[in-house]
């Protein structure tokens, strides 16, 4: 089910954001048959373009894997148009408020509904959220929603300024935050893995799970971009953010419902669980040059301060103060220009009793968020054959083997779709966001502080810092070596 006659304006069309993101989302939603072909969209930048310059710069990141693709692209690019106009003036507001009256009375739409999204850098959010409330928002004709993009604040006071600088023009459920991981199929799969199998469901605490982590790994550095993250960091990048969401999902209650107030409700209830985080128990790093020298160092990006002290590598000791899972130790961890690109999940068992058994391995669960989404169970089984030993094994759903033929969306285009539907589930609501800075902002004061820790260097290429692995270990998690669990096994010999 498609909603039809939808007005979609992207403000900041001429920029980044919205050429690798935004409008390949879109396309890709029409693409694929879930965005109406009744659809009208607009961009709207000060930049001035032509409607074929336009065309061209929006267009250069669509995915068109078929030859019928390119026949969809023109027919979707007949959808769009530009408008060029100041944020702050009310002119360019009045004219695309003409350009969707004009579309909506062509449709015969009875009621109107618009979407907003501002691909635009934060300190433009307020004032184009103001004049498009004032001139474009159809009030009492119809329904509006807005959507904005991370980063909200830079820390509590800061994210709690334009939260309230948002609240009296905007209601909160016309507001979308949007934190693309969210859209991420497995992150949205986790409910139904977590709450739909009893088996995981009886087992999901601190009585039976000795250690949680999620990480996040990117095999490249910042690439010329650095002067964007000498300011932010690792953990205000993906972390205070993207993993913390993760994790909410992974360890809140269950759920009354679907309903995304339900949901929501509870991820703050488990926020505010959340020990406040220990300056103490962290490992920070900043990669160097790669063992070969081909790669550079963090602070040889031109644009970065030589003598920069910023975090490209964390890893964060959480922990949560709750019946479920108090005395659970959990690592957030992150890091860039490391040996691989992956986000993942590991939950790991306690030990079963011994006894019986001389060194069986524990049971862990593994969550592939990407690339590749699998979901693994390692566990213990007896070597086929004649032998009596046991072998670490697994249950395994790894996606591309066990769906044919499925589309998965985009993180981008699963979110559009949400917002197309009015569905909140996937974002991040007010007193959410505030929770999570209110945990974060403390431990980001100190590593910008003069007390700060020196980061530990690491290679590019590398795992990350050399004290990973004693710090993993510091938080019950048990590494079995590449003999004790292969992937995959052959015959022993
Ligand atoms: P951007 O390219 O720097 O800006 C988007 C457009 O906004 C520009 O083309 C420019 O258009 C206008 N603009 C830029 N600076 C402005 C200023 N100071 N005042 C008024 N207008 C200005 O930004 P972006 O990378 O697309 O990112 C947009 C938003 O998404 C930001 O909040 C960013 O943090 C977030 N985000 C970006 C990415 C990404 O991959 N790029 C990923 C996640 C989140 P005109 O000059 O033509 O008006
Ligand atoms: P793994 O990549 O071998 O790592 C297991 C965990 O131990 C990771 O958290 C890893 O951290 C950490 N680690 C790695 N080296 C360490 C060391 N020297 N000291 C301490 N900790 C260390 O993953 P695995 O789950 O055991 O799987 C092994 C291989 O089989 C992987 O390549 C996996 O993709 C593959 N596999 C695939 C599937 C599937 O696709 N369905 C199913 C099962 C297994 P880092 O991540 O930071 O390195």
């Amino acid at each position: 089910e498609f909603k039809e006659n939808t007005a979609i304006v992207v403000f900041g069309a001429s920029g980044d954001l919205a050429k690798k993101k935004t409008f390949p989302a879109l396309f890709g939603l029409y693409r694929e048959g879930f965005l109406s072909p009744t659809t009208k969209i607009f961009g709207f930048a000060r930049s001035k373009l032509s409607d074929s310059q336009f065309k061209e710069r929006i267009s250069g990141y669509f995915k068109l894997p078929n030859e019928a693709d390119k026949e969809k692209c023109s027919k979707f690019l007949e959808l769009c148009s530009y408008v060029s106009a100041p944020y702050d003036k009310d002119d360019g507001y009045i004219e695309l408020r003409n350009q969707i009256e004009k579309f909506e009375t062509s449709r015969n739409v009875k009621e109107s509904h618009r979407l907003f999204y501002l691909a635009l850098p934060p300190s433009v959010f307020t004032v184009v959220a103001t004049n498009l409330k004032k001139n474009v928002h159809p009030e009492s004709k119809g329904l509006a929603r807005i959507v904005i993009e991370k980063p909200f604040g830079h820390d509590l006071e800061s994210a709690k300024a334009l939260t309230q600088s948002l609240a009296p023009i905007w209601k909160e459920e016309e507001l979308f935050r949007i934190d693309h991981y969210l859209g991420k199929d497995m992150v949205k799969n986790l409910l139904v893995l977590r709450f739909g199998n009893e088996f995981l469901n009886s087992q999901w605490n601190k009585d039976h799970i000795s250690s949680v982590q999620i990480s996040f790994k990117e095999p490249f550095g910042t690439e010329g971009r650095g002067q964007y993250f000498d300011d932010i960091g690792i953990i205000r990048d993906v972390m205070q953010n993207h993993l913390l969401q993760v994790l909410t999902i992974l360890t809140m209650e269950r759920p009354v419902s679907f309903d995304a107030e339900d949901i929501r409700d509870e991820k703050v209830k488990v926020l505010k669980a959340f020990k406040p985080l220990n300056n103490q128990d962290i490992l920070v790093g900043q990669y160097t040059k790669s063992e070969d020298g081909s790669k550079p160092a963090y602070v040889d990006d031109e644009t970065v301060n030589p003598n920069s002290k910023c975090v490209t590598y964390a890893a964060i000791g959480c922990e949560i103060e709750n019946e479920r899972w108090s005395g659970v130790p959990i690592v957030l961890r992150a890091g860039k220009a490391l040996n691989e690109g992956k986000v993942e999940i590991r939950i790991q068992f306690k030990a079963v009793p011994s006894g019986m058994f001389h060194n069986i391995s524990r049971n862990e669960l593994v969550i592939r968020v990407q690339p590749n989404e699998a979901i693994y169970m390692k566990l213990n089984a007896k070597l086929p054959g004649v032998s009596t030993s046991t072998t670490l094994t697994e249950l395994d759903l790894t996606y591309s083997n066990r769906y044919k033929d499925f589309y998965l969306p985009e993180a981008y285009e699963s979110l559009i779709m949400d917002v197309l539907h009015s569905n909140h589930s996937n974002f991040v609501r007010s007193d959410e966001l505030e929770v999570s800075w209110a945990l974060f902002t403390p431990l980001l004061n100190y590593l910008e502080s003069d007390n700060a820790p020196v980061p530990e260097k690491y290679p590019y290429g590398s795992r990350g810092p050399k004290n990973l692995s004693a710090f993993l270990q510091k938080h019950g998690y048990v590494f079995e070596s590449d003999d004790v669990y292969q992937w995959p096994i052959t015959r022993p010999k």
